[in-house]
């Protein structure tokens, strides 16, 4: 009787965390900016050897990498999606980042950079040439992060739609590929600034870590920024599907 009893709270405390936490699972899309080859200084660089051996341990553990594009594709069917999946973007653009597609290369992965035209053939940030190369030989795609990197919610109504619409165009013409995915600077964006996203035909916005619940609105879903110290433990829970959940808004980039 006293084992029946054990047993039934255990199968309802089971069965209600699993009812509670199954609906909040989201696709992990995780986050890079620089790629540097040695010491990583700032929070917001990944060395090199430490994002190889990332991505050795998201292809050992199983997941499937699939582009943000696709991603927002099933997203948009409201198709079922499997437990398994990751998704990988860059910001800024930077030209490290052409290191870390010669290991997305290696692995098979697509991934999405996130660019700035006006920043493109600059000093430290990929040159037309990178950007071409690897549109032609690697699984990793391009998304606009507008034309001058500005924070969206505090532009009047026609220097957003320069932002979001000519950056679009730009990329599109230059490189002759589809750019149908946005990432808001500084993780920056409200209502107006989704609209006009959608307006201007992209499939979906990724924020920083901010972002609404969920996947309640397709032009804001929310990312997991990747550190230098995320390996093992700490990376397989960023990649669970269930960081966000316990994870609120820290600070902003
Ligand atoms: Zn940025």
């Amino acid at each position: 009787m006293r084992n029946t009893k054990i047993l039934f709270i255990f199968i309802l405390f089971i069965g209600g965390w699993w009812l509670f936490f199954t609906p909040l699972y989201t696709v992990p899309i995780i986050t890079y900016h620089a790629i540097p080859t040695n010491f990583a200084d700032t929070s917001f660089k990944v060395t090199l050897t430490r994002f190889y051996r990332q991505m050795e341990f998201i292809k050992n553990k199983g997941y499937k990498v699939i582009s943000l594009s696709d991603y927002c594709q099933l997203l948009r069917r409201k198709e079922k999606l499997p437990k398994n999946l990751v998704v990988i973007t860059f910001d800024d653009g930077y030209k490290d980042n052409l290191w870390a597609v010669n290991i997305l290369k290696q692995f098979n992965f697509p991934a999405t950079i996130f660019l700035i035209p006006n920043k493109i053939d600059k000093k430290n940030y990929l040159s037309s040439k990178d950007i071409e190369w690897f549109l032609n030989n690697t699984k990793v795609k391009i998304g606009s992060h507008t034309l001058t990197h500005s924070y969206l919610p505090q532009l009047d109504d026609a220097s957003l739609i320069r932002e979001i619409k000519d950056s679009k165009e730009i990329l599109e013409k230059k490189f002759r590929v589809n750019v149908d995915t946005i990432a808001y600077p500084l993780g920056g964006f409200d209502h107006r600034v989704l609209k006009t996203v959608e307006g201007c035909g992209y499939i979906c916005g990724v924020t920083t870590n901010r972002g609404l619940s969920k996947n309640d609105n397709i032009y804001a879903l929310k990312r997991i920024k990747i550190s230098e110290r995320d390996l093992g433990i700490r990376l397989w829970a960023k990649l669970s599907g269930f960081y966000s959940v316990f994870k609120r808004s820290p600070k902003q980039r």
